[in-house]
């Protein structure tokens, strides 16, 4: 069965530029998300990236119109019936997932593969909400996605060779590099990556040094593109918490323990740059 349309499931940062760049390449995109406000945020950010790309001449006025044209926003979960891959981009949380997926299960065909763009769940476990855990795939993209290259590629259990092999072609069709990753929390990236975020968070917290400092040492001494605290708050300090409470549970392991600093900025609602507020403040 031939890829043609495709469904993206939440509208916030990452399903907003995954849907951007499937409609680029050419596919026709259901952007859906079960907030009507979040889906036209959505929606506005894919109109005003595609205006930045032409401002800059990367792209024609005729390509992002054509793009434009091909990306249909909707709050009704029922255009599952006529999607060939849906993609999901909720919050991150297993239950939130799961019921996402078991309803998808009775609202898509048989045909339908699921890819999942969690950045620590298990997809083994996600795809087992489903009838069909061989159709059922991570796909992790990167922030931001118009941008970034790598596209992790995870296996559940049960995920086909055909399956994995298909979103393994169109990783590379998006312009995107697929590497292949096993099914543990966290994968690689974030296995890597949040531990380190969690800890310049500690250093904060500790009263080691300003966020500012933080930053620099990390930006200039080891040459991140951006600071830890910075990069914290572009993810979103909501996600950044919940990746660090599965890699916790999913290895007992307390080296893993969220920041109390963390937590108490997630519980004040300052979640980061998608807020206007996390450690810094945007405009
Ligand atoms: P976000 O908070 O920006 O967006 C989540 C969207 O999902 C919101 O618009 C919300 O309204 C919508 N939503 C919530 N429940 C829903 C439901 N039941 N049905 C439909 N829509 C629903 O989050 P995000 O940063 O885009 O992250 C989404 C996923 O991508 C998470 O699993 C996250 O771990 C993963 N991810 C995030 C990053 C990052 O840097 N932020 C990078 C890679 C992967």
């Amino acid at each position: 069965m031939k890829l043609r349309k495709i469904m993206v499931i939440g509208a916030g940062q990452m399903g907003a530029g995954i849907a951007q760049v499937c409609a680029q390449a050419g596919f026709d995109l259901v952007l859906y998300d079960i907030n009507k406000l979040n889906l036209e945020k959505g929606l506005d950010t894919i109109e005003k990236n595609l205006a930045r790309q032409v401002k800059k001449n990367r792209m024609s006025e005729d390509k992002k119109e054509e793009t434009i044209k091909k990306i249909k926003g909707s709050t009704s979960v029922d255009e599952a019936a006529g999607a060939d891959l849906i993609i999901e981009a909720v919050i991150e949380n297993m239950n939130v997932k799961r019921d996402v997926f078991a309803r998808l299960d009775e609202l898509a065909p048989d045909h339908t593969i699921f890819a999942s763009n969690t950045s620590s769940l298990p997809i083994t476990e996600i795809a087992a909400a489903t009838d069909r855990p061989e159709k059922v795939i991570g796909m992790h993209f990167m922030n931001p996605v118009p941008v970034m290259k790598l596209v992790e590629i995870i296996r559940g259990l049960a995920t086909s060779d055909d399956v994995y092999k298909k979103m393994e072609d169109l990783i590379k069709m998006l312009g995107k590099v697929p590497v292949e990753v096993n099914d543990f929390p966290g994968f690689v990236s974030n296995r890597i990556l949040m531990p380190m975020i969690n800890e310049a968070i500690y250093t904060l917290y500790e009263g080691i040094a300003t966020k500012e400092a933080i930053d620099e040492v990390m930006k200039l001494g080891m040459h991140h593109p951006m600071g830890p605290i910075q990069l914290a708050d572009f993810i979103g300090l909501d996600t950044c918490l919940s990746v660090m409470e599965i890699l916790h549970e999913g290895f007992g392991d307390d080296k893993y323990r969220p920041c109390p600093l963390l937590r108490k900025y997630v519980k004040a609602g300052w979640v980061g740059k998608k807020a206007g507020r996390g450690f810094y403040t945007y405009g």
